[in-house]
């Protein structure tokens, strides 16, 4: 597997447009995009930080994951994403590898990419997500 870079870190929040205010008044970051992923009952905003983003994720839902993850933890990161260059050839390597995986196969994202999420007990804890840029030819 090639890990291209970090590319980004989600953040569950209350509400994107209040959370946003930290992030663009104090950091003096900007939300740049905006995208509902209605399969997984989110609102996502991308904020760039370089090459790497912050992704804000709303719950659309009560009953949503985002919704259930903040029920229990309160707001604050929820998971890390890796760039790889190609997704199905990791999601093969680890399930070879014995590595839990909560997606089996890429499924769409926001943003173009095709993600699949790592199960967190076999990650130490840390929910992982791999993304593949569909845009980005290779
Ligand atoms: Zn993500």
């Amino acid at each position: 597997m090639n890990i291209v870079k970090i590319d980004h870190i989600g953040v569950a929040v209350d509400g994107i447009e209040e959370a946003g205010q930290f992030w663009q008044q104090i950091l003096g970051l900007a939300v740049t995009e905006s995208e509902t992923v209605e399969s997984q009952q989110v609102t996502t905003g991308f904020i760039p930080v370089g090459d790497s983003e912050i992704e804000l994720l709303e719950s659309t839902m009560e009953t949503g994951p985002i919704a259930k993850f903040i029920e229990k933890r309160g707001p604050g990161i929820h998971h890390i994403a890796f760039e790889v260059d190609n997704l199905a050839q990791a999601l093969e390597e680890l399930k070879s590898a014995g590595i839990r995986l909560i997606d089996e196969q890429p499924r769409p994202g926001a943003g173009d990419k095709r993600i699949a999420f790592l199960h967190p007990k076999a990650t130490g804890g840390v929910l992982v997500e791999l993304c593949e840029r569909v845009d980005r030819c290779r």
